[in-house]
């Protein structure tokens, strides 16, 4: 999505250890104008009329997966980082490696809002390693759920989350995938998109 691919190089930066940051208009400030643009393109990416729900997680997905929703008029789950796992039953959880906190969080959403029958897309902000994605993919399995299609708005293409995915079978689509980049120059490289 050119719109996405532009503002990310103007006002993307680069970062040691492969972190882009996109505070100014994702994941702090939040432009919803091109939230609302980013949401359009998800449903013509999905146009499923299958899709009764999106699942998301806190905090950065929640914002892109709300506006998104408006287009699939759905309603949108976000799985919630939890200090401790209550073991009542009433939840799914698992266990998530955040990329840029670099620790593990236990992740859980409730089993009154991912049910079986229920077929899902899964929106966030970046795929890297893809193991945000995983754990969503993990919450939505063990509902007996089922998963229509992984949306992300910035995929890093040279790490291993989308070949992970996509390998798998699953319908993996990234408004901006960033082929390279470089924390020196501050140079970032698109993927060629089809648009
Ligand atoms: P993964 O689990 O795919 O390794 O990483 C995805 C999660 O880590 C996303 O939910 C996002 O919050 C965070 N993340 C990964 N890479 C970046 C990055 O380069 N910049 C920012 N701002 N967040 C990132």
């Amino acid at each position: 999505m050119k719109l996405l691919e532009e503002r990310i190089r103007r006002d993307g930066n680069v970062k040691p250890g492969n972190v882009l940051k996109v505070d100014s208009f994702l994941n702090h400030q939040m432009d919803v104008e091109l939230y609302n643009e980013m949401g359009k393109e998800f449903r013509r990416l999905f146009p499923s009329e299958k899709i009764n729900k999106i699942l998301t997680i806190e905090a950065s997905g929640i914002g892109i997966a709300c506006i998104a929703a408006q287009y699939f008029h759905v309603p949108v789950v976000f799985a919630k980082k939890s200090q401790s796992i209550n073991l009542d039953g009433e939840q799914y959880s698992t266990r998530i490696e955040s990329f840029t906190h670099k620790r593990v969080y236990d992740v859980i959403v409730s089993k009154k809002y991912l049910q079986k029958g229920d077929r899902v897309l899964i929106i966030d902000d970046f795929l890297a390693n893809g193991c945000a994605v995983a754990g969503l993919i993990d919450l939505i399995e063990s509902a007996g759920a089922e998963i229509e299609g992984v949306g992300i708005a910035v995929e890093k293409g040279f790490q291993e989350g989308g070949r992970l995915l996509r390998g798998k079978g699953i319908r993996v689509e990234s408004l901006a995938i960033v082929e390279s980049m470089d924390d020196k120059t501050g140079e970032i490289v698109f993927r060629e998109s089809c648009e």
